[in-house]
């Protein structure tokens, strides 16, 4: 019998297409497709028994484990709403998600258990705890395992259909928090149909870039993802966990990032794409151990949600050999909007790809008033139904954001004659001075370039004439050494002299990163003050 569209009938049509296949590799587990089905149906029925309905949100707080999309789609397949926390939250954070959602229930793992038991009290929605792999005895709150068993027993759960509930495709499915990068976090309310297309736009993105420039498409071996980003950013749900699902391949997940287990695991489960974020594509690429694994499975490192430089690009290509690949999107829309990889993305390293079909772009004057010239820059705004529907409980920020389909992204970019899009600044983090505008991913590209630097950012600082000044923060490889005139004189030679960093800090440690591995520029500031 059809269904409308919905995750409940994804998770369907995954079980019934793939059962035996492979699912999800994680440690010693080994998930088939039934096996997680049934575990999925399980916690389901659990979750219908305890009363949770329709449009209830339930809460999911943990590290990658293979607990994280059962739970995520046992919630979802009844109809309520899945509420993915951020596993880096202090308690504090974890308790104004749980609030700022109005949660029922909490599904975690023990470690964030530790931390939201003390403050139970102060959430009096928060009906139950529901703990997987919990360290310590449980109080006032139940072990996963005791409803639905541990992931190697999953196979062995009753055969049995999800609930049987009427979801339509513009039900609310998702909540999803934005990286908090330009200030505090913002509830993504996201439907079915928004998280299904934003997840189908990237499970055929790289095939489609071969078949636009008339090339041959990658040889189809299977698929094996290892998804190194946390599953609590959509990025990694839809185009990493639900693409997956929708072509019955294999997912081999890592609870934390780690660059020279991530290298054993390719070579073990010859998985075939990886990536996430470029920081995670350069500790790859730069790391001294690397030509001590066998990575001759991998065909492509793919990337998002953050700036990469051409320079990044051209190693994937070059040195790894294997075909780049990135897009852009937001939390706002269900991950990726355009793509871009293979050898489109070689030769145009700084764009991030044109729009997917099932979406549009476009390049607005900043008041929002008529839409720029081609290859000029504004702000861009994004179409298609992978857009979220609004804010959550924030009706001033949802209208301000979002209308008729579109979504105002507060990103700076500008698009070329056949549609290709290039990122040049965050509207927030662009740096004037004396009325020149300098995008900071142009400086920061720049330095990246420079064979010593690793990590690079640029930001304003207050200026009394000229308003603002640029400054750079570095970070250079082991055993590197660049100083500040150097690099002032690298970029000199580069770029207009108004661009030039006035003042370049070399950080001994890695530039700070959220979970979504974006530098976090409000902590750089520190760096100069007095
Ligand atoms: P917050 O909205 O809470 O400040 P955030 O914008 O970082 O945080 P996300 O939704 O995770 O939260 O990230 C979306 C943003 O990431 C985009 O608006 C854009 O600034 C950046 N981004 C995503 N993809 C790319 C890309 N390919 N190139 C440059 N920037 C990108
Ligand atoms: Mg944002």
């Amino acid at each position: 019998k059809n269904q409308p569209p919905s995750l409940a009938a994804l998770a369907r049509h995954a079980r019934a297409s793939f059962a035996g296949n492979e699912f999800i590799v994680y440690e010693d587990d080994r998930v088939s497709y039934e096996g997680w089905f049934r575990a999925v149906a399980a916690l389901a029925h659990r979750l219908q028994q305890q009363g949770v309905g329709k449009g209830d949100r339930v809460a999911i707080a943990m590290r990658n484990l293979p607990e994280w999309p059962v739970a995520f789609f046992a919630i979802t397949s009844i109809g309520a709403i899945a509420v993915p926390l951020n596993a880096w939250w202090q308690a504090q954070e974890l308790r104004y998600g749980l609030d700022n959602a109005g949660a029922r229930l909490l599904i975690c793992d023990g470690e964030r258990y530790q931390r939201i038991a003390p403050l139970r009290d102060a959430l009096p929605d928060l009906a139950a705890i529901w703990v997987a792999r919990a360290k310590a005895p449980l109080e006032e709150a139940e072990a996963l395992e005791a409803l639905i068993g541990a992931p190697g027993d999953y196979a062995d759960l009753p055969d049995q259909d999800l609930p049987a509930v009427e979801i339509e495709p513009d039900d609310e499915a998702t909540l999803f928090y934005t990286s908090g990068t330009t200030g505090a976090p913002k509830g993504a309310l996201g439907t079915h149909r928004s998280a299904l297309t934003g997840s189908l736009a990237n499970a055929f993105s790289t095939h489609r870039s071969c078949l636009r420039r008339g090339e041959e498409p990658p040889p189809s071996r299977p698929r094996i993802a290892l998804t190194v980003i946390p599953l609590f950013h959509v990025t990694a749900c839809n185009a990493s966990l639900m693409s997956t699902m929708m072509t019955g391949s294999k997912l081999v997940m890592m609870r934390k990032w780690d660059a020279v287990e991530a290298m054993a695991l390719i070579e073990r489960e010859k998985v075939t794409v990886t990536g996430g974020v470029p920081t995670i594509a350069w500790q790859l690429i730069e790391h001294p151990d690397r030509p001590k694994y066998d990575l001759s499975s991998l065909e492509s490192v793919a990337y998002g949600g953050a700036p990469a430089a051409p320079e990044l690009v051209r190693l994937i290509d070059s040195d790894m050999h294997v075909s780049p690949s990135s897009g852009w999107g937001m939390t706002e829309t269900s991950a990726t909007v355009t793509t871009h990889a293979g050898e489109d993305y070689v030769h145009r390293p700084d764009s991030c790809g044109p729009a997917l079909p099932v979406s549009d772009i476009r390049i607005m004057a900043l008041d929002g008033a008529r839409e720029m010239p081609v290859g000029e820059v504004g702000e861009l705004w994004a179409f298609g139904s992978q857009v979220v529907k609004g804010y959550w409980r924030n009706p001033e920020a949802t209208a301000a954001t979002f209308f008729d389909g579109w979504v105002r992204t507060g990103d700076l970019a500008r698009v070329d004659a056949e549609g290709f899009c290039y990122i040049v600044d965050r509207a927030k983090d662009i740096v004037i001075r004396g009325g020149e505008n300098i995008y900071c991913i142009e400086v920061e590209n720049c330095l990246y370039a420079h064979p010593a630097v690793t990590d690079a950012a640029l930001i304003g600082l207050p200026h009394r004439t000229l308003g603002e000044i640029p400054a750079a923060i570095v970070h250079l490889a082991p055993g590197q050494e660049a100083s500040e005139a150097v690099l002032q004189a690298w970029v000199r030679a580069r770029l207009a002299p108004f661009k030039v960093p006035e003042r370049i800090h070399v950080c001994p440690t890695p530039l700070p990163r959220n979970a979504n591995g974006k530098i976090i520029k409000a902590e750089l500031r520190a760096f100069f003050d007095g």
